[in-house]
């Protein structure tokens, strides 16, 4: 094993920043009770805590404080927001995109499977909705729509204001999760028309088991669970302080630093997609060539098994994630998790050829050093596999028959 640590993986989470670190434990070593506990000094002290993060959450994407809903994530977040937004207005159907996080479409599943009126978006090979299709399945009746305003998985941007336009024009309500998108875009509830938000501390360099779930004024929700007052009822259960104040410092840096990040991040998935395609053979590029995540590269390699790659990578010392195989004749019957992933298929990828795709998302504290690094691994690292790779072979073989 290799003793270096290249982190490639920041859209599952994003690493901790320090002083994020560093607030928490001020927090933490505070005398602090429950922040229901209005009565006395250390459960005031404590809703203090929650005001102080929820203005900050707030701040982050032009909210007023008091909408944010705190949850334990973005899951939560996603559920509250479909499923207690449906309960609260059962005539209203379900619109989202094909390709929205697994939080959302399995909602989307069970709620067709019980005779919801569901509606899917397609989205095209680079990952993008139609908006004429919203338009359409909007006009049909009251709906809820959920798009995403940024894929984790093959980087894709979404023109969520667009969105929010045709959704006000239409009178649809509009939820949108920017869990991926957050640390990176700029969003404006007010000025996108976003009904709800669905954030994630640690997608952008806060701690993991907390998120918020914006809900604006005049949307009616019910909630998930049944417990006591908290949060107005709308998600009851004594709320995560340290996590709050941790979330909140966060968004706070987020704020501050979001260009300039973004800046470095672009030099850096630029030299690295542009690395990759000069020394990497059969490489597919997946997502839209523009429009992405800043430091978010995602690709496929013809006849080499993602798993496979991440493994070898893993062991010279980065760390990325696998979209899961496609191949269904790669898959054993105990391998049901690399079944082709929904996002994958919805940007047609084809099945037959691809076993497995990588995404390599980058984050600040990445620099030219560890993409440099990567890009002296992949081509050896794909090179061995190629040599093991029954497609491959097969193919050589084909070629070899029709070249002579
Ligand atoms: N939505 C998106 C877009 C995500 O990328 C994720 C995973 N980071 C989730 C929802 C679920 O987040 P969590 O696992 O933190 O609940």
């Amino acid at each position: 094993m290799s003793d270096r640590f290249v982190y490639f993986d920041a859209a599952n989470s994003t690493l901790l920043d320090d002083r994020v670190v560093e607030f928490m434990h001020s927090v933490m070593s505070r005398k602090l009770g429950n922040p229901s506990s209005h009565i006395h000094s250390a459960g005031i002290a404590a809703g203090h805590v929650l005001d102080e993060a929820r203005a900050k959450i707030g701040a982050l994407i032009n909210a007023r404080p008091e909408t944010a809903i705190l949850t334990s994530g973005a899951t939560e977040s996603n559920n509250l927001a479909i499923s207690g937004f449906l309960r609260g207005n059962p005539s209203y159907g379900l619109v989202v995109s094909e390709i929205e996080h697994y939080s959302i479409i399995n909602q989307a599943r069970r709620l067709r499977l019980d005779g919801h009126k569901v509606d899917y978006l397609s989205v095209n090979s680079d990952g993008l909705i139609d908006t004429n299709q919203l338009q359409r399945v909007i006009k049909k009746g009251p709906s809820l729509v959920s798009v995403a305003a940024a894929n984790p998985e093959i980087g894709t941007i979404q023109d969520i204001e667009e969105v929010g336009r045709i959704c006000k024009q239409h009178g649809a309500a509009f939820h949108c999760d920017a869990t991926a998108a957050a640390a990176s875009i700029n969003i404006d509830v007010e000025k996108m028309n976003i009904g709800m938000l669905t954030l994630s501390a640690h997608n952008m360099y806060g701690p993991t088991g907390i998120g918020a779930l914006i809900i604006n004024s005049g949307v009616n929700i019910s909630p998930l669970f049944d417990g006591g007052n908290q949060q107005m009822g709308i998600r009851p259960g004594t709320e995560n302080v340290v996590g709050a104040a941790g979330f909140g410092e966060a968004c706070k840096i987020v704020s501050a630093n979001r260009d300039e990040w973004n800046s470095s991040l672009t030099t850096l998935g630029e030299s690295l997609r542009e690395g990759l395609s000069r020394r990497v053979p059969f490489m597919h590029f997946t997502g839209h060539p523009e429009k992405r995540l800043p430091g978010h590269v995602s690709f496929w390699v013809e006849h080499v098994e993602g798993e496979s790659l991440l493994l070898l990578l893993n062991m010279n010392g980065v760390m990325a994630a696998s979209g899961s195989a496609c191949s269904s004749n790669l898959k054993g019957k105990d391998e049901e998790d690399l079944a082709a992933s929904h996002v994958l298929t919805a940007v047609g990828v084809p099945t037959d050829i691809c076993a497995g795709s990588i995404t390599f998302s980058l984050g600040k504290y990445n620099d030219s050093r560890d993409v440099d690094h990567v890009l002296s691994l992949m081509p050896g690292i794909v090179e061995k596999l190629l040599a093991m790779s029954p497609s491959y072979s097969d193919y050589m073989r084909k070629k070899e028959i029709l070249h002579g």
